[in-house]
């Protein structure tokens, strides 16, 4: 068993995944500061039991001051922009966002002795593979600058930790959905372009349908295949991987988040369907520029490094608390 005798901060901890390993670390009996400007977070989604500043991470002065009052001793690191056509248009607001302020917030936690620190990654950093399933070890060819940025910051980690009393975990997502199972959190961001969370929005009637963005892949059934994964067991990751980096302060660990199985765009909209009892109303559309026919991970290294056991791995489970949350707000 883990000693808890540190806090961790969570970057981002206002926002969708990073509430929700707010909740996961409080669930286990860590402390909790949470770091979040607000720019795209809400401060509602913080639990009471976490302490929250309101600031920004490129803001070292107030880091090294967290660190010291709170007895920081780990750091998990969600704050990061996160819309691919976005980082297209505006690539350097995202090196600044995710790259440059993650090395700003790496030399804090070196220079101030956090040992530990997780980091929010991507499986877009692998681009187009081709692959059925994508290892770690598949070389690299981000498509945007947002996989780019989440890229130099996995860089950034490796060489620091080679360099330091510093071990760090980065974890890649592939696509995260669903909602705290107990309701206490879910993702509230507007304009939302994810299937899921666009799908429960339709079932709600706060849109008409559900566009499938092409329908001539190379997939069973034409439509874009992924990997889901329920943010709560995404997020149980995490503090597995915390507590691995404490036990074993030598190693750092770059591992794929995901439960390696694909569903299509139909096999989503199916699931809704069932969930629902409805027939949601299905557009075909043309392909939306940039996205690969599949994206499902490998995930024998995450399984064989952590005591990883999924709990939420069913499409219709992951809807059921999508559509539930979606309903709260
Ligand atoms: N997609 C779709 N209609 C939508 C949103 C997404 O057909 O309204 C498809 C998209 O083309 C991809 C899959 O659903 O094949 C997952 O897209 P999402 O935006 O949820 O995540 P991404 O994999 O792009 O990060």
């Amino acid at each position: 068993m883990v000693t808890k005798d540190f806090t961790v901060l969570v970057t981002g901890g206002a926002g969708y995944i990073g509430s929700h390993a707010v909740l996961a670390l409080l669930d286990s009996g860590y402390d909790v500061v949470v770091l979040d400007n607000l720019t795209t977070g809400f401060l509602r989604a913080v639990p009471d039991q976490a302490i929250f500043i309101e600031g920004d991470i490129e803001d070292s002065t107030l880091s090294a001051r967290l660190i010291a009052e709170h007895g920081i001793g780990a750091i998990m690191h969600f704050a990061g922009s996160i819309i691919v056509p976005e980082s297209v248009e505006n690539p350097l607001k995202y090196y600044h966002n995710n790259s440059a302020k993650s090395r700003t917030l790496i030399e804090t936690a070196v220079t101030n002795g956090v040992k530990h620190f997780i980091f929010s990654s991507t499986a877009t950093v692998y681009g187009v593979t081709g692959l059925m399933q994508i290892p770690e070890d598949t070389p690299k060819h981000p498509t945007n600058p947002y996989g780019m940025s989440k890229l130099m910051t996995e860089a950034m980690l490796t060489d620091v930790a080679t360099a330091y009393d510093f071990n760090f975990c980065a974890l890649r997502y592939f696509n995260v959905a669903g909602a705290d199972p107990k309701g206490r959190s879910g993702q509230s961001t507007q304009g939302a372009t994810h299937l899921i969370k666009v799908a429960v929005e339709a079932v709600l009637g706060k849109r008409d349908g559900v566009a499938i963005f092409g329908t001539d892949y190379d997939t069973h059934d034409g439509t874009g295949t992924r990997d889901y994964i329920h943010v709560s067991d995404l997020v149980a990751a995490h503090v597995l991987a915390l507590e691995k980096l404490v036990e074993d302060p030598e190693t750092s660990h770059i591992m794929n988040c995901g439960y390696g199985q694909g569903f299509s765009v139909n096999d989503v909209l199916d699931a809704v369907d069932r969930v629902t009892n409805k027939k949601i109303h299905r557009v075909i559309q043309g392909r939306r520029a940039g996205d690969p026919d599949s994206l499902v991970s490998d995930n024998r290294l995450i399984k064989q490094t952590l005591p990883w056991q999924p709990k939420y791995a069913d499409l219709d489970v992951i809807v059921a608390h999508a559509l539930a949350w979606e309903r709260k707000l």
